[in-house]
């Protein structure tokens, strides 16, 4: 069965003035169409084609570019439109938020680790907040549209929060002010869904 471009939850404007409507029209239905019919193709008539996203993903041959780059880039815009909300930004609550003192120290610490990781991720790729088996917490960034299911990839657990720091994520907004963006991002956090992946894959 294909993979179909998910809706938004939310407008495309309902995320500003932290990102921007015109990049969510490009990014969303321009970037991450294509990808989502890529992979489509990759699979279409092979034995992947009934294998979930995440399976997908934890089995990826890496050197299957088009599978890598195309599935990477589906699964992860999916979890980075849910990461987000017009009603996020804030804190943590209930076990997540303590799951990120027992891990970080702080809120404040995990957010500069993120922001951190986010910032200096060279060119294109993503920064995560991933959940090892048993609920430990872990910061990374990955390169392109690689992420941390992926085989080898150097961090590992299950991403629950993704920040896109592609330019197209920022560009038309931020041009060069990546850690602009970064800051921005923290306003529109759906902190509630995260703690819902956090529960779904500790
Ligand atoms: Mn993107």
């Amino acid at each position: 069965m294909a993979f179909e471009l998910p809706q938004l939850d939310y407008n495309h404007d309902a995320l500003e003035p932290h990102i921007d409507a015109r990049t969510m029209e490009i990014h969303h239905g321009k970037h991450h169409a294509g990808y989502t019919a890529k992979l489509n193709a990759a699979i279409e008539g092979t034995d992947k084609e009934n294998k979930s996203i995440k399976e997908l993903m934890l089995t990826m041959d890496m050197s299957n570019g088009a599978l890598r780059n195309n599935g990477g880039g589906y699964f992860n815009h999916c979890l980075f439109w849910k990461g987000m909300s017009p009603d996020g930004g804030g804190h943590p609550s209930g076990s997540l938020a303590e799951a990120i003192d027992r891990d970080f120290g702080s809120f404040e610490n995990f957010k500069n680790a993120f922001s951190n990781a986010a910032a200096t991720q060279f060119g294109s790729g993503w920064a995560w907040l991933c959940v090892h088996d048993g609920g430990k917490l872990e910061v990374c960034s990955s390169a392109n549209q690689d992420n941390p299911l992926m085989p080898g990839i150097g961090c590992g657990g299950t991403p629950i929060l993704g920040l896109d720091v592609w330019e197209h994520a920022y560009y038309l907004n931020y041009q060069n002010r990546r850690p602009d963006y970064i800051e921005a991002f923290f306003n529109v956090i759906n902190w509630g869904q995260v703690q819902t992946e956090y529960d779904v894959n500790k």
